[in-house]
């Protein structure tokens, strides 16, 4: 299997340090908000390495941090008249809920930052110990010019940093781009004891200290978006490194951006969409299609046409689905040849290089397209074909892509739809109230399509259909 690796910049064939166990660490998410479905697609991709890892039978170990102690966080505290504690446990719920929306699996463990000041201040301690940080007046700085292999990861030279750095006025820094490791508190901050007094640390070394204390000193991969490769992840070798000894990850690596017209999805533009507020639009199906269907290092440019032949995909996965879900119940029937083998080779090839789920969703796809021809070809054909088509759509875009998932077909067959439409009806009274009159109306367009009318009223919204 090949991995393409932000370190060498090369594919590499993929040997873990003591396999079959292989260690995962990714940089999850600030919980001061809703995270938006750039972030989305960070969590969900990696959410599909560890599970096509675990198809070839690895045994992973998958870490996700939680920052909750950092600059944002502390101003919308303020914002909100909250706690940094209580804001940080609203949208940890929040978060945990959304990523189980979008079928993503649990990690092994999400380590918080405010749970680990312990591990924190022993690699601090190490750090200084072994001449790589030092302290002025309570506030600590690792100092990079120490670090032989600063640059690395981001391929940045010391040097034209030191050029681009240099308007940033700090007396206390010996070298303009030391960072710092650990801040002296300031008044209205939340703060924890250490020996270089009150103060809380900075953001790289609690990836370096989690990621240290779950997974060990080297671990097998790493990642995270693209915006991470530098500073971030640049500042983690240097702290890991500096105070192990040792080389910290064996393989980078990092996501391509979700972009609108271009631009990079972020809360600071503005030009967001909440993962929540897509997923009550559209099923995490689609929306884990669409990321599929990119290469994971690629930009993609998110539209509305996009999500919708996305989820056009979907609609043809699950009628697969619901056909392969009757013919198991057949009885009798005639056998029909069928190379299930070479859907799962061409499988593997394409998710063995380097990810390439794009290529494993076309092979999907034509599998559709050649299974929904033998059944149209042939008359009566015998269950067993059908259990084999059902095993391979559940291995691969059920267990591995997670663009099909069967216990939900056959609740959407069960039940009825008039609570589904209902629950439609409720989400556009939501958005109208919150004067959301664009995903209103997409809610009453979407309805209207399926043969729903809505009939507004002063008592409310009825429905029939056509
Ligand atoms: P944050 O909450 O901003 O720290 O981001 C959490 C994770 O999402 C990190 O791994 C980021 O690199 C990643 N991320 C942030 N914005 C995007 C985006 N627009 N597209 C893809 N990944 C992103
Ligand atoms: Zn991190």
């Amino acid at each position: 299997m090949l991995v393409y690796n932000t370190l060498t910049k090369k594919k590499e064939e993929f040997t873990p340090i003591n396999s079959p166990n292989v260690s995962m660490y990714v940089c999850g998410p600030t919980i001061y908000d809703y995270f938006h479905i750039g972030n989305g697609r960070t969590f969900v991709m990696s959410d599909i390495i560890r599970r096509y890892l675990e198809y070839k039978n690895y045994k992973v170990t998958f870490v996700m941090n939680l920052t909750d102690v950092d600059d944002k966080i502390i101003k919308k505290a303020n914002e909100e008249n909250l706690s940094t504690a209580e804001l940080t446990e609203r949208y940890e719920a929040a978060f945990k809920k959304d990523i189980a929306r979008f079928k993503m699996k649990p990690a092994d463990v999400y380590p918080k930052a405010t749970e680990h000041m312990k591990e924190i201040e022993e690699v601090i301690e190490k750090l200084e110990q072994n001449g790589f940080a030092y302290n002025v007046d309570g506030n600590v700085f690792y100092n990079i010019g120490k670090f032989k292999g600063y640059g690395k990861l981001s391929g940045k030279n010391i040097d034209d940093l030191e050029a681009g750095a240099r308007i940033e006025i700090n007396n206390e820094k010996q070298n303009p781009l030391d960072f710092s490791v650990w801040k002296k508190s300031k008044e209205g901050e939340p703060s924890w004891k250490s020996q270089w007094g009150q103060g809380r640390p900075g953001w790289h070394i609690e990836c370096s200290a989690m990621s240290m204390k779950h997974l060990g000193e080297t671990i097998d991969i790493h990642a995270g978006g693209n915006d991470l490769i530098f500073p971030h992840h640049e500042n983690e070798i240097a702290q890991s490194e500096a105070a192990t000894g040792k080389e910290f990850v064996r393989y980078w690596m990092h996501f391509g951006f979700l972009n609108i017209d271009k631009q990079k999805m972020s809360k600071s533009l503005g030009n967001f969409f909440t993962a929540r507020d897509i997923l009550d639009q559209y099923p995490a199906e689609a929306l884990r299609l669409l990321f599929v269907q990119s290469h994971y290092r690629s930009p993609i440019n998110f539209s509305r046409e996009l999500i919708e032949s996305a989820q056009k995909g979907t609609e043809k996965l699950d009628n697969l689905g619901r056909v392969l879900n009757d013919g198991i119940k057949k009885v009798g029937g005639i056998k029909v040849e069928f190379d299930f083998n070479k859907f799962y080779s061409l499988f593997s090839a394409a998710m063995d290089d380097d990810f390439n789920t794009s290529q494993a969703a076309a092979v999907i796809f034509d599998f559709v397209r050649e299974v929904n021809k033998t059944i149209a070809e042939n008359e009566d054909i015998n269950s067993d074909f059908f259990r084999k088509a059902k095993e391979f759509f559940q291995s691969t875009a059920e267990t591995v892509l997670g663009i099909i998932h069967f216990t939900d077909l056959e609740v959407k067959e069960s039940s009825n739809d008039s609570e589904w439409i209902l629950e439609q009806i409720e989400l556009r009274s939501k958005a109208k109230a919150e004067k959301n009159w664009q995903l209103a109306d997409e809610i009453r367009n979407s309805l209207a399509e399926k043969g729903v009318i809505l009939e507004d009223s002063k008592l409310g919204t009825t429905y029939k259909k056509k």
